[in-house]
């Protein structure tokens, strides 16, 4: 453990990582982001370097120009829409948005293995490093799948880290099958008629069936006797008419957050409020519309990638910790699931380092030289070439 923290990254990489810290930009908005990297990798050399992939997607292919597999090494270019409160010296100068999940210092890491692949290139086959669009909307992933291009870069391998408060510093988690929860948020919109609040009877308000989505749509895994712990609704807003006193309501929004295990038990999830808001807004005569919202596939480990994760974390001693459970939350990667043999790990940040997304979240640095120890090792472990010790 000790040896494995003990593996600091250079003075560049934690200036590049401050220096991102101090630009956030949000999802799909990522240009400075994308240009300041491609000017970052240019720096080691990649045989090949895309640009405006899937929007603003970079990748730094590496080619050994030996027969061999494709490992892809994948980081996120996005920030959040969440005003800073730290007053640290490197916090956020963009009003409103914030490196709060960290991607500014998984960015560190794959430029710090950029910067062994220019001095050790792979011995056989090629490394692709991506840093994708965004991820906190679920788009990045698929958008760049979806780019003509990625046929040039599609992996064999896909590997992703993501560092995680409330585990140990440095700690490494990860297991076979499946690993993070497919989500969709579902908005849904109840239609009736506006009135005088002196007449309510003149008009019709959706208050009522608002109230009976409220409480059942959360309802609904126990309802429909799902697995305790397999699927999950989260009321995340709500709005009924208009802040007015004069006013009796038409119109009304409930919005719910929809996870599950896997992508089967979350449509039929998704099915079930569907059916459950058109049955109640019919019986009272609402219209009702539904808006889907960041779709999220769950994410699924290979065995294989999960093996070269494991040994990675045995040969350069990191602390381990068990993953019982899959992760309630969703990570696009899950997305290269349908290309690749894939391998997400978490990394922890500390036990009681803030919670990502929370407003005074930051990117523990003491995590960039372990996490490019590891996604070295497992280039070496599958492409060759020579290791730094
Ligand atoms: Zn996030
Ligand atoms: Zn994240």
């Amino acid at each position: 453990m000790t040896e494995f923290l003990s593996r600091t990254a250079s003075a560049d990489l934690v200036t590049l990582r401050l220096e991102l810290h101090r630009r956030p930009e949000l999802s799909s908005e990522e240009r400075e982001t994308a240009a300041r990297i491609a000017t970052e990798l240019e720096r080691c050399h990649p045989d090949e370097l895309l640009q405006q992939l899937g929007t603003h997607g970079v990748a730094a292919v590496f080619n050994s120009g030996i027969e061999g597999p494709t490992v892809l090494f994948r980081c996120e270019l996005d920030a959040l829409p969440i005003t800073e409160i730290s007053t640290f010296g490197w916090r956020s100068e963009i009003d409103g948005k914030g490196h709060l999940c960290g991607h500014d210092g998984h960015m560190a890491i794959l430029c710090g293995l950029a910067q062994e692949l220019a001095v050790n290139r792979p011995a056989r086959g090629r490394v692709v490093l991506l840093f994708q669009p965004a991820e906190e909307t679920g788009a990045g992933a698929a958008d760049v799948i979806a780019d003509p291009r990625f046929e040039r870069i599609r992996p064999d391998f896909a590997f992703a880290l993501h560092n995680l408060p409330g585990l140990p510093l440095g700690a490494v988690g990860v297991r076979p099958g499946p690993f993070t929860f497919a989500s969709e948020g579902l908005a849904i919109r109840l239609s009736g008629r506006t009135s005088h609040a002196a007449q309510p009877e003149a008009g019709l308000s959706p208050a009522v069936v608002m109230g009976q989505l409220m409480a059942g749509l959360p309802a609904l895994p126990e309802t429909l006797g799902h697995t305790p712990g397999h699927s999950l609704v989260t009321l995340s807003h709500a709005r009924l008419g208009e802040a007015a006193f004069g006013i009796s309501p038409g119109e009304a929004d409930v919005w719910v957050t929809i996870r599950a295990i896997n992508d089967s038990l979350q449509a039929d999830l998704m099915r079930e409020a569907e059916k459950l808001a058109r049955q109640l807004a019919e019986a009272d005569g609402l219209a009702v519309e539904f808006g889907h919202h960041e779709n999220f596939v769950a994410g699924h480990n290979d065995e294989e990638a999960v093996s070269r994760i494991e040994a990675a974390a045995e040969a350069l001693g990191a602390k381990r910790v068990e993953v019982g459970d899959p992760f309630r939350w969703s990570e696009d990667f899950g997305r290269f699931g349908s290309v690749a043999k894939t391998g997400l790990f978490v990394l922890g940040s500390g036990e009681e380092h803030p919670r990502l997304h929370n407003p005074d979240f930051d990117f523990p640095d003491e995590l960039i030289g372990p996490g490019i120890a590891m996604f070295e090792w497992i280039t070496r472990d599958i492409c060759g070439g020579q290791a730094r010790d």
